[in-house]
């Protein structure tokens, strides 16, 4: 079969590699979609990953076509999104069925093989969260993981019906975290830099603000008739948003940090001092939940979109198959395209 593997830093080529055998509990998906991440851009040119050559890919739905144990027969043919961190289940996190805090995870798709290929080999049915709907694609399931981590930005930020939402960042996160909470009848309003994100995510109906304008507080203060903002999603990993979001955030608001930083985070003074006057409450947030207790994110989000109630087609500007797909990560990184979610598909 073929496989899109990284064998070194900028070594991501198209191989022709064995077809995997199930045995004893795993699963052999036919990959369906698979979306390249944000992060798997530097992954491939600068960062590289731990273990080589591997399969890259880590969001991604497929179609159970062999299966080790006859027990799980009874999947084959029934497409999944698939849950992509293979826990240690032996940690305190994993424990309490926390998997995104283990301490000794892997990664189906940066520390063993993912999505990039004709098939992926499953560690076993855990990790396949199944739809319910024929009518859902294939693409959108490969969405599925991003919209979890939208989802989960919205409920560790506490928000409600009628609270007025900041969501720094209008890439594909971004545009599902509003999308959701005007799903839970909260009021979003994307903040960008980039004239393309911001016309991309007000074609899609959003209210959405350049945080460059000289004037920006002033808009705030206008789209929300003075009341501020109660929940702030700041999903760009900036100092300036940061202290962007903590200015417009109203008393007693909640200050989400979902975005990864890349240096540095600096406080101003001012807002620093805004914080405690302003009384205000932070979280982070780490990828999904993807179990009951609390609540199972992933099963949540297939419903969903099962239900034709969350819309995730429309965030998918590129699609490629095997053979174009280094291509087409040489256009994303080079910065020749604008892209809000690009993947790799079979549907095309
Ligand atoms: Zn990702
Ligand atoms: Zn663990």
């Amino acid at each position: 079969m073929k496989a899109m593997r990284l064998h070194k830093i900028n070594e991501f080529t198209l191989d022709q590699v064995e077809k995997p055998v199930p045995k004893g509990d795993e699963i052999l998906v036919k990959v369906g979609a698979c979306g390249i991440c944000g992060s798997d851009i530097p992954r491939v040119y600068e960062l590289g990953t731990k273990v080589y050559p591997v399969t890259l890919g880590h969001e991604y739905s497929g179609t159970v076509v062999e299966v080790g144990n006859p027990e799980d027969s009874n999947l084959i043919g029934r497409t999944a999104a698939i849950y992509p961190v293979v826990p240690c289940n032996e940690c305190p996190s994993c424990k309490i069925g926390q998997y995104a805090q283990c301490s000794n995870y892997r990664n189906l798709g940066s520390r063993t093989d993912g999505g990039f290929a004709e098939y992926c080999l499953l560690p076993s049915k855990w990790h396949l969260v199944f739809s319910q709907n024929e009518e859902t694609s294939k693409d959108d399931l490969a969405l599925v993981e991003p919209a979890t981590v939208a989802l989960h930005a919205i409920r560790k930020g506490e928000v409600l019906g009628g609270n007025q939402v900041m969501i720094f960042g209008a890439g594909p996160i971004g545009i599902l975290a509003a999308r959701w909470c005007k799903l839970f009848g909260a009021h979003p309003i994307l903040v960008d830099i980039n004239p393309q994100a911001i016309a991309f995510a007000k074609e899609r109906g959003f209210v959405v603000r350049n945080s460059l304008d000289s004037d920006f507080v002033e808009q705030i203060i206008e789209e929300t008739k003075g009341k501020m903002i109660d929940v702030v999603i700041e999903g760009t990993g900036t100092s300036s948003a940061l202290n962007l979001g903590i200015e417009c955030c109203k008393p007693y608001g909640m200050i989400t940090l979902l975005g990864n930083p890349h240096t540095d985070t600096t406080i101003t003074l001012n807002e620093h001092s805004n914080i405690l006057r302003k009384e205000l409450k932070f979280t982070g947030v780490w990828n999904n939940y993807y179990n009951d207790l609390p609540f199972n994110e992933w099963e949540y989000t297939v419903q969903m979109m099962d239900e034709n109630k969350l819309k995730v087609s429309d965030l998918i500007t590129h699609r490629s198959d095997l053979e174009h797909l280094k291509e087409l990560f040489d256009r994303i990184y080079n910065k020749e395209i604008n892209v809000c979610k690009a993947v790799y598909t079979t549907e095309i």
